[in-house]
């Protein structure tokens, strides 16, 4: 057993499956660093809304993208998120970035950007990163690489108790998390799909501990090197 091995976990899956959650545990548990890289697409699309830019405008996204730094900083309550040396953690989460976050991903070229940046920023190990495309693009020697899934009602509803929203604003939100995954999952760059040796686990039925431990299971083969 070599538990000094600093690993490259990849966690890919759709929106509001538990990603973020069971990342941030996963990491603080194995004193490794947490990276959310949708935080990444995220600060860009910010970017590009402050800029008002056209979203399916590849060539001014790829350029803003050239001309911006975007950090990630893990804290214990997740990703503090730096664009440009600004902290724009809580704005990236709103509901105008998420949408365009999902828009700005579909270009192949903002991809090749981020994906750079995301292997730079992984190359140690030592590594829990989520996101979409982690085991299957960024880093497709991780490892270990989890897909977590959840059926869609599940999800819709962990994400709407997540941001305690109720009443008719929450038709509207689950309807932006259908069309989100959708676009997401049908892209033709780098759709969300698991990796062909990811381990699928499905959360419908798991409550957070439990993911954890069938996690911490691989991980612990992995470290004795099987
Ligand atoms: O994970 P999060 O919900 O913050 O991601 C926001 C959006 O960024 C996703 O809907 C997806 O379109 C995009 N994304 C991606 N690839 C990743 C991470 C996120 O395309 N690795």
């Amino acid at each position: 057993m070599n538990p000094s091995r600093r690993l490259i976990i990849a966690i890919d899956g759709p929106a509001g499956a538990g990603k973020s959650t069971i990342a941030a545990k996963l990491a603080r548990q194995l004193g490794y660093i947490n990276l959310e890289s949708g935080a990444m697409y995220r600060a860009l699309a910010l970017k590009a809304i402050e800029h008002d830019l056209a979203l399916d405008d590849e060539a001014a996204l790829v350029k803003l993208a050239h001309g911006s730094a975007i950090t990630l900083e893990p804290t214990r309550t997740g990703n503090r998120v730096l664009l440009d040396g600004h902290d724009v953690s809580q704005r990236v989460r709103e509901a105008d970035v998420t949408d365009a976050a999902s828009k700005v991903s579909v270009h192949p070229g903002v991809r090749e950007w981020m994906v750079a940046r995301q292997r730079e920023l992984g190359a140690g190990g030592g590594i829990v990163m989520e996101g979409r495309d982690i085991g299957t693009k960024v880093f497709p020697d991780a490892d270990l690489k989890i897909f977590l899934d959840a059926h869609p009602d599940i999800r819709e509803k962990r994400r709407l108790l997540q941001q305690q929203i109720s009443g008719p604003l929450a038709e509207q939100v689950a309807a932006e998390l259908r069309q989100r995954d959708q676009r997401d999952r049908t892209r033709a760059n780098s759709p969300l799909a698991p990796a062909a040796d990811a381990i699928v686990l499905d959360s419908t039925d798991m409550g957070e501990e439990e993911v954890l431990v069938r996690i911490d299971e691989h991980i612990q083969k992995k470290l004795r090197g099987h």
